[in-house]
């Protein structure tokens, strides 16, 4: 007892110039961050309930609080928040309560993680605690996590992108999956240019979303990112078509292929750089139609907000992709 008292001093002394030297270099990694969060997936999970639906959970809110306006951008590792009457409880007076015992009076579920006596929202241990103990509630097979998911959200889209994300990351047993790939090998010949928005001659009035790539005919076409292949088949103004769903909320569309890889299925899961199907001009008419058009893949790009799926332009991030390619080439 004695000796653990002399040492806390200087345990005292090292934790503060250990973390005064941290904070005076530059902001941490990106392998720093993911090792961040991980450790907290980690330190929470359960036999019952493993890292990766707390990692996806995580992410999802991460994903959506980049692209709304409305949602304060979280301090700390975890980016998880709790809306306050679900962590205070519905009837709870105080808005702002962080005693678990009242908490737990007014059926809220903030729970204190880190048992300083406070049930923080803005704690990640408490709000690690908190969401595994919400999630653990319901069971832990797929379907009563996705129940949870369903009652906590109350959006089915929700609960989907949140299942990809945990899918994938259980298959790489990893988070760190930030990686690209340029839909065409780029030793092909294929031209593109930023057409965002244009209007388009088949269809009614439809805007164009997202980018044509000229290519030949049987030119491979690629999985751009990590992701579950949500959509194969056929559409009549996409032709052959797949849709992807990778774990940043994204949906990549790659339509009018002249064939699929033999191989792909819906519900794989890909990497970037495999291969997915091959250019063509299927589309714009009923099933099997082809040759409206010059040989093309049109790549879209959709994001889930959390609400609803927004198609964005993909130019930017496929010239970006195209050049890391080029340099990683030389
Ligand atoms: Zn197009």
């Amino acid at each position: 007892m004695r000796r653990s008292l002399l040492l806390l001093p200087s345990l005292i002394a090292f934790i503060f110039l250990f973390t005064s030297v941290a904070s005076a270099e530059e902001q941490p990694t990106r392998e720093e961050q993911l090792n961040a969060r991980m450790r907290y997936y980690i330190k929470y999970e359960s036999i019952m309930l493993p890292w990766y639906y707390l990692a996806a959970v995580d992410q999802f809110e991460r994903n959506i609080e980049q692209v709304r306006t409305d949602i304060p951008e979280k301090k700390g590792v975890i980016s998880i928040k709790f809306p306050y009457e679900v962590w205070a409880g519905m009837l709870n007076p105080n808005k702002e309560d962080t005693a678990p015992r009242s908490i737990t009076f007014f059926n809220g579920k903030g729970r204190d993680g880190n048992q300083d006596g406070i049930a923080d929202p803005d704690n990640d241990d408490d709000v690690m605690y908190t969401m595994a103990a919400y999630l653990s509630e319901y069971g832990h097979t797929e379907k009563s996590i996705k129940k949870a998911l369903m009652n906590y959200y109350g959006r089915k889209q929700t609960v989907n992108q949140i299942m990809t994300i945990a899918k994938i990351y259980k298959h790489f047993q990893n988070i760190h999956l930030d990686e690209h790939a340029f839909p065409i090998p780029v030793e092909h010949n294929f031209s593109y240019r930023g057409t965002w928005g244009a209007s388009r001659g088949w269809g009614g009035r439809r805007i164009h979303e997202g980018t044509d790539l000229f290519a030949d005919y049987g030119v491979p076409v690629r999985a751009t990112s990590y992701g579950i292949v949500e959509i194969k088949g056929w559409n009549k103004y996409g032709g052959w078509r797949i849709g992807i769903r990778d774990i940043h909320n994204t949906y990549h569309y790659f339509a009018h292929l002249a064939y699929f890889s033999k191989e792909i299925k819906k519900g794989d899961i890909v990497k970037p750089g495999d291969v997915i199907g091959y250019v063509g001009s299927s589309g714009y008419g009923k099933k099997g139609t082809s040759g409206q058009f010059p040989p093309h893949l049109h790549y879209g790009m959709y994001k889930d907000n959390g609400r609803n799926e927004w198609a964005f332009d993909p130019y930017p991030s496929l010239k970006l992709w195209e050049k890391q390619e080029r340099e990683a080439r030389k």
